[in-house]
C-alpha cells in the first residue's frame, strides 16, 4: 500500500470557476454597454499546481490559454489545445523564436533585447504579439516614456511581415487592495490609450474588484489573465473564494496512521512547541513539508479529521503533523484527514496560518503526492 496522502484535482470545480469569472465579466460589459472581454485562463507553474493538461481538459471555454514555459505551452499544443496561447513573459533568447513560430504562440514584448532579437527573425508566418507597459509594477514592461517607441518598433516589425497583432498589456501591482488600480489605469491610457490593438490589463483580484479595468469603452478587443481565482482560492486577504461562488478546484487528503494519549504537560514534535494542558488524544497525519504542507503552520492551524474541524499541534515535520482529536473522538487510524480543499479547510485560511498564500501552497505540492481526478 502506498502512503495514504493523495491530492484530488476537480475538473468540474475548474470550469465552474471559468464559468464565474464569464458571468462576472459579461453582467459588468453589458452594463457598461462594452463588448465583453476574452479570457486568457492563466495556467502557469503547471496550473498552479493542478497539472497543464488537467487545465486544458477543464478550460475549454476559455478564449486562450496563458503562461511563461514554452514547454508548458507546448504541452497545451499537444494535448490538442488549438486556441491562442499566451508567453506572459514573451521569449528568451533567439532560439526561442522558431518555438513561438513553429506552435503558434503568442509573444509579450518587454524588453528592447527581445524586440533585437526578432530584427533577425523570419518566421513562417507572423507572430502575434502584446508590448507590455510597466505602469508601476516595476517588473516587466517599458517605461511610459519609452512605450511609444517601443511599439513603432514593434509596428515596423509588421510592416517587415515578422508581427502580426499588436497588442498592448500591462499588469497592476495593488488590484488586492489599497491603494487600486485607478493610477496604474490613468498611466496606461496616457501612454497606450490612444495606440490600436487587443488590450490586457486585469489578473484575478483587479477583474473581480475592478471590472471596470476588464470592460474597457472603445472598439479594441479586452483581454483579461485570471490565474487563481480559477482554481477556486482567492486573491484577496480580506475576501473568502467562496464569497464569490468559486469552489476549490485542489484537495489535499490523507489519513491518520498513528493517535497518542497525551497526559498533561507532554509535548508533540520536534522542539516540543505545542504542551498539551490536559490529558488529550492527538491524531498522527501522514502529511508532512515534503509533500508540500507549509512548515511555518503552527498550532491552531484549521484541519478536518473524519469531518471534524480540529487543528494542528507543534511543528509540522517533514512527513508528518498532528492534530488535536477533541473535535474528533470517533478518529482512529485510518480516519480520513482533508488538510485542504473540499472537506476541508479552504487552502487560503491553511496559507494564513504560514504566513503566505493560497497560491504558494497550491503551487508547492510536492511531486511525490499523487493526484487523482474528482469523479463527476
Ligand atoms: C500570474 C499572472 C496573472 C494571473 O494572476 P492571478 O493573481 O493568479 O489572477 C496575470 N497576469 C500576469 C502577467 C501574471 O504573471
Amino acid at each position: 500500500m502506498p502512503r495514504p496522502i493523495h491530492a484530488t484535482v476537480s475538473l468540474s470545480a475548474m470550469t465552474h470557476n471559468l464559468g464565474v469569472v464569464r458571468r462576472h465579466l459579461d453582467q459588468h460589459a453589458r452594463a457598461a454597454g462594452v463588448p465583453a472581454p476574452s479570457v486568457w485562463a492563466v495556467i502557469k507553474a503547471n496550473a498552479y499546481g493542478h497539472g497543464i493538461e488537467r487545465a486544458v481538459a477543464a478550460f475549454q471555454a476559455a478564449q486562450g490559454l496563458a503562461m511563461l514555459d514554452l514547454d508548458e505551452a507546448v504541452r497545451c499544443r499537444e494535448a490538442g489545445w488549438v486556441g491562442p496561447i499566451l508567453l506572459l513573459e514573451g521569449f528568451f533568447q533567439p532560439g526561442d523564436i522558431e518555438i513561438v513560430d513553429r506552435y503558434h504562440l503568442t509573444t509579450v514584448l518587454h524588453d528592447i533585447a527581445q524586440i533585437d532579437m526578432l530584427q533577425h527573425a523570419r518566421p513562417a508566418r507572423r507572430l502575434d504579439a502584446y508590448v507590455k507597459l510597466n505602469t508601476g509594477m516595476n517588473r516587466l514592461g517599458f517605461a511610459p516614456a519609452a512605450y511609444a517607441q517601443a511599439h513603432a518598433r514593434a509596428c515596423q516589425l509588421h510592416e517587415q511581415g515578422v508581427l502580426g497583432t499588436i497588442g498592448r498589456m500591462t499588469h497592476f501591482a495593488h488590484a488586492d487592495g489599497p491603494p487600486g488600480v485607478a493610477a496604474q489605469m490613468a498611466c496606461f491610457a496616457e501612454a497606450a490609450g490612444h495606440l490600436p490593438g487587443p488590450a490586457s490589463l486585469c489578473n484575478s483580484a483587479a477583474l473581480l474588484r475592478y471590472p471596470e479595468a476588464a470592460c474597457l469603452p472603445g472598439d479594441e478587443p479586452a483581454w483579461v489573465r485570471p490565474g487563481i481565482c480559477l482554481y477556486g482560492a482567492s486573491p484577496f486577504e480580506d475576501e473568502p473564494a467562496s464569497a464569490r461562488g468559486l469552489l476549490p478546484a485542489m484537495t489535499l487528503a490523507s489519513e491518520l496512521i498513528a493517535v497518542q494519549h497525551l497526559r498533561a504537560g507532554d509535548t508533540v514534535g520536534y522542539g516540543g512547541s505545542f504542551r498539551a494542558p490536559a490529558p488529550m488524544r492527538v491524531g498522527v497525519v501522514a502529511c508532512g513539508y515534503a509533500d508540500g504542507y507549509p512548515r511555518h503552520a503552527g498550532t491552531g492551524t484549521p484541519v478536518y479529521v473524519a469531518g471534524a474541524a480540529t487543528r494542528l499541534l507543534g511543528r509540522v515535520s517533514m512527513d508528518m503533523l498532528a492534530v488535536d482529536l477533541g473535535p474528533a473522538p470517533s478518529a482512529r487510524v485510518g480516519s480520513p484527514v482533508v488538510l485542504w480543499g473540499d472537506g476541508g479547510p479552504p487552502v487560503d485560511e491553511v496559507a494564513r496560518a504560514a504566513g503566505t498564500i493560497g497560491y504558494e501552497l497550491l503551487c508547492a505540492l510536492a511531486r511525490r503526492v499523487p493526484v487523482r481526478l474528482a469523479q463527476g
